[in-house]
């Protein structure tokens, strides 16, 4: 029997990782992309954004210097960060290529559409148009901004977020439509260097998935950082006014409120990039553009698999990434299935906030009996001694049983410490592992271990009342 044919439409994280897992496991692979290999995570999401944000960070500690005793004359050079952004991008995508090359994945440039569930034509940038057909195909097709049918919209002060990476300038004032967590990154981002933001969200709450009592920590974080939030809060109008654009504003309280700014950012959310796909030539079911999979990430269409954005499930890089060497395991014989429970979500705003498992909204949703063991972070040496002690590590609790069941940080380096909950929860570890696990000190992480002696009121450095307060 010859190799399985695999085609892979689209070489985000979602896309690449399953032509490289379906290459090892043996298959013939061949990758469609339409544009930029690395997809929207590379080029235009996660890295540099993060890219830019660490330069946030670094100018942040450099005006703030003295207070460790580092006097300097702190000037910043946005063009210079841009281009240290673009090299970084560059040195991924380069890598993420070679990784391809390396696994003898084909990569064809130009976009993939079903001719029927056997056949995709791939249509070049010079127009010629490419028939292939394959054993096995894996949608990764990723998403695209939505932009909201606001009047005024189209003005040329309104950017998405490819356009915020873009921008040369620090612009005075930006108005942020949409409090995700898209525009809370860029608030900061652009709140750090300088420009006064104003964030405008519908909901109650700024991030509504994350955890509501450290989401106001956040928010007190980003008063300081020149970033002015209005919740319940809804744009009615954009207008050009030349060299600034007004948002009118209705406020919670019914009142309207007129914004000016040189740049009104769109971060409402994203949606299926599956237009051009015809996925109906291949049958292939989908609610609204959301193509419809099962644990195995397959479609209703037996060989055809589905991946990342393109699902319309939660929309982050590791989770498409995931995804895909669930579908590439299936494609190629194999038995995998998608499990979301460990699944953390992470933002990058300073400090980071990271959260993983259930919230205790969600736990009072869903009713159930759970303890809370919470661990303020000025009473830990290590986040003291990197940003004043800022934030809180919050971990939820099966009362009867005591295991995990989310845990939400807001603090130093929280996006890298939650890997730790994320894998008790993984694990189904109960706080007596937790806290049996010996913790490197002077770290952010002991604070973890202090949250789990907290819910058992054995904190030991801060007295048990405060700890647990639920
Ligand atoms: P994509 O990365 O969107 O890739 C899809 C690819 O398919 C694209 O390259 C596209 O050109 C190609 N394509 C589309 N249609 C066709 C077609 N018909 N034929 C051929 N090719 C096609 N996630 C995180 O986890 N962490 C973060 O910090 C983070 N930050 C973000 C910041 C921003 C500003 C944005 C916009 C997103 C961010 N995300 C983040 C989300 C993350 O980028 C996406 O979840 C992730 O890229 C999805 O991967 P994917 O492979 O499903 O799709």
């Amino acid at each position: 029997m010859g190799k399985t044919k695999v085609v892979v439409i689209g070489g985000g994280p979602g896309g690449y990782v399953a032509a490289i897992r379906a290459a090892q496991l043996g298959g013939q692979v061949v990758l469609v992309e339409k544009e930029h290999i690395g997809g929207t995570c590379l080029n235009v999401g996660c890295i540099p954004t993060k890219a830019l944000l660490h330069t946030a960070e670094v100018y942040e500690e450099a005006k703030n210097g003295s207070e460790c005793g580092v006097i300097t004359n702190v000037k910043l050079d946005f063009s210079k960060a841009q281009s240290r952004k673009n090299v970084i991008t560059k040195q991924l995508v380069d890598g993420v290529k070679s990784l391809l090359a390396a696994n003898k994945v084909k990569v064809i440039s130009g976009l993939a559409s079903f001719s029927d569930k056997d056949t995709i034509h791939v249509k070049t940038k010079d127009g010629k148009v490419e028939e292939l057909r394959a054993d096995r195909f894996i949608i990764a097709t990723g998403s695209v901004p939505v932009m909201p049918q606001v009047p005024g919209i189209d003005a040329k002060q309104c950017i998405d977020s490819t356009g915020a990476l873009e921008l040369q300038e620090i612009p005075k004032r930006m108005v942020i439509i949409g409090g995700g967590v898209i525009g809370v990154e860029f608030a900061t981002l652009y709140g750090t260097l300088g420009c006064k933001v104003t964030i405008i969200e519908m909901q109650k709450e700024i991030l509504p998935m994350m955890d509501g009592e450290l989401t106001k920590i956040l928010r007190s974080k980003l008063a300081q950082k020149n970033v002015n939030v209005y919740t319940e809060s809804k744009v009615i109008s954009i207008k050009d006014e030349g060299t600034e654009a007004k948002v009118t504003v209705e406020l919670s309280d019914g009142t309207k409120k007129v914004f000016g700014c040189e740049k009104a950012l769109i971060s409402v959310g994203r949606k299926t990039n599956t237009e051009a796909l015809a996925l109906d030539k291949a049958g292939i079911l989908n609610d609204r553009g959301r193509i419809t999979v099962n644990e195995q990430m397959e479609t209703n269409v037996k060989g055809i698999y589905a991946i990342g954005d393109c699902t319309g499930k939660s929309m982050l890089a590791h989770v498409a990434s995931a995804h895909g060497e669930v579908a590439a395991e299936n494609a190629l014989g194999h038995k995998s299935k998608f499990d979301i429970k460990t699944n953390p979500s992470c933002v990058y705003t300073n400090p980071e906030f990271a959260s993983v498992g259930l919230t205790e909204e969600l736990a009072k949703e869903q009713n159930i009996d759970y303890i809370v063991g919470k661990f303020p972070l000025f009473a830990n040496g290590k986040s003291l001694i990197m940003d004043g002690g800022t934030g809180m590590i919050k971990l939820i609790v099966g009362k009867e049983f005591k295991e995990i069941l989310g845990a939400h940080i807001i603090g130093p380096r929280a996006t890298d410490l939650i890997a730790e909950c994320a894998l008790a929860i993984g694990l189904e570890a109960t706080v007596d592992e937790v806290i049996a696990t010996i913790h490197a000190h002077p770290t952010v992480g002991e604070a973890i271990r202090e949250a789990a002696l907290a819910e058992e009121q054995r904190a030991i450095h801060i007295p048990n009342k405060k700890a647990v307060l639920s």
